[in-house]
């Protein structure tokens, strides 16, 4: 099968590496070409533009990101949608709001191309590693005949419903990690400020049923004041805010999603953009 591949960040370069082990016939493009270097030694074929990849392909993942790059890369000049063949499959993994999905689903549909949402849940390591959450949004026929491709990234794919409903999934867990990994930072901060040790606290609010599991992850990052981006601040704040988008268009208040929001645009007004979205504990300590 030959499938291509557009947008190779931390994420994107580490699904297609995947892809690539297994033999299949990797065609791939990237915004900054030298992101590409690692996986054209590998055996990737490069691609001028997002529509001379489409030229060469049955099955497209994007993984872009944000609904901005994903509509310019599918219909700008050179886009990839008008350049795709009938029947091809189009699958967009980057995290997008459920609208946006729908939209992109229609005008792939038009054009007789089969669409699916199919964001991922886990980071960079979990990328790397084969190790993904497919949340899949689409033709529950159209994921089986792609599941094995999802099962060389990773280690279940999830028909949540029709399109639009992956990137819904998605955003509700982003909510959460944002959401969890501010009160964590919060509570710690006040902790340290009330004269407890750091580790100490760490040690018992991670072990009490009221910290996330997710959390665990992220202490090792808080220790050693190391916040390099495996999920970068920058898009964790684009999701909050596609979630608080999405509550406008349904018209729904979400009060704290609003604030948690903010509070991440205040550390990404500071600098930490590029920084691990953890951080956040960095600028609420400071
Ligand atoms: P990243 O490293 O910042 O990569 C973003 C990708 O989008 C790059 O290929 C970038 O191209 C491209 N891009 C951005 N704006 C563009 C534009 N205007 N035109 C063309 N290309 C553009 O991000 P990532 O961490 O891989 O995340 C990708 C998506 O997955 C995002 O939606 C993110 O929310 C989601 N996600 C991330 C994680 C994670 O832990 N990192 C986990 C789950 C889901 P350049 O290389 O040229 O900048």
């Amino acid at each position: 099968m030959k499938i291509g591949f557009i947008g190779l960040g931390i994420m994107g370069s580490a699904m297609a590496s995947n892809l690539l082990k297994s033999g299949h016939d990797l065609f791939v493009y990237n915004r900054t070409k030298e992101k590409a270097d690692e996986l054209v030694k590998q055996g990737a074929i490069w691609k001028e533009s997002p529509a001379a990849v489409a030229k060469e392909i049955d099955v497209l993942f994007t993984m872009l990101e944000d609904p901005k790059a994903v509509e310019s890369l599918a219909l700008d000049t050179d886009g990839f949608l008008n350049e795709m063949k009938k029947g091809n499959i189009w699958i967009d993994s980057s995290t997008v709001n459920p609208s946006f999905t729908k939209k992109m689903s229609e005008k792939a549909i038009a054009k007789h191309i089969r669409f699916l949402d199919a964001p991922v849940s886990g980071s960079k390591v979990p990328a790397e590693k084969g190790e993904l959450l497919f949340l899949v949004g689409g033709e529950k026929a159209d994921m089986d005949e792609v599941q094995p491709l999802f099962d060389l990234m990773g280690q279940k794919a999830v028909h949540i419903g029709n399109h639009g409903k992956g990137s819904a999934m998605k955003l509700m867990i982003n909510q959460l990690l944002g959401q969890s990994m501010l009160a964590f930072s919060e509570s710690l901060s006040l902790g340290m400020a009330m004269g407890l040790d750091k580790k100490m606290a760490m040690d018992v609010l991670l072990k009490t049923p009221v910290t996330a599991p997710i959390l665990n992850v992220f202490r090792s990052r808080i220790e050693d004041e190391n916040y390099e981006a495996n999920f970068p601040l920058k898009h964790l704040q684009k999701d909050l805010h596609l979630f608080t988008e999405t509550a406008f268009e349904l018209n729904k208040a979400v009060p704290l999603t609003n604030a948690a929001k903010e509070v991440y645009a205040q550390a990404k007004q500071k600098g930490q953009a590029d920084l691990d979205f953890s951080s956040i504990f960095k600028f609420i300590n400071e």
